[in-house]
């Protein structure tokens, strides 16, 4: 995102030219006002504050500019599975936690087909995905036994 707030214009997506109209606090000077010195030039806005798209000219509130950015980063932010809990042999009696497998991903999508197959994709337009399966109540990958896993948002870059 190119601003700090993930803010995007809900009307045309743009997000370098956006205005929030805030309220500024500026310190009576000797000769004028000073806003940076004043609360250390903190401007003040609400959810419900004003915004402007400097690009197509809607006007909105900083809520929606913010739902319009964080629902586009959303869609774009990948998806990693996280294999805890591991083992060689699913027979193994575990006396403790096993050991911590790896991280797969970044992954598009992670699809369930009932509790059977979980498919995880790389790139839905090639078709370039991993399938993981279940061997009782163990997830199988790459030979190893994972008694639990964890599915995590990554970061952009
Ligand atoms: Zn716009």
């Amino acid at each position: 995102m190119s601003n700090f707030l993930e803010m995007r214009c809900p009307k045309c997506g743009d997000e370098s030219s956006l205005d929030i109209a805030a309220t500024v606090w500026i310190r009576v000077c000797e000769d004028g006002t000073d806003a940076d010195t004043s609360r250390d030039g903190s401007h003040d806005y609400e959810p419900h504050s004003p915004a402007r798209c400097g690009a197509c000219g809607h006007c909105g509130t900083v809520r929606e500019f913010e739902l319009a950015g964080s629902a586009t980063s959303a869609s774009s932010k990948p998806v990693f599975i996280h294999l805890l809990h591991g083992r060689d042999d699913p027979a193994e009696d575990m006396s403790d936690w096993g050991y911590t497998g790896p991280v797969l991903g970044p992954f598009e999508a992670v699809h369930f087909t009932y509790k059977e197959h979980i498919r995880c994709i790389r790139d839905a337009a090639t078709g370039d995905e991993i399938e993981l399966s279940f061997h009782g109540d163990l997830l199988t990958h790459d030979g190893k036994f994972y008694g639990d896993f964890e599915i995590c948002g990554g970061h952009d870059g």
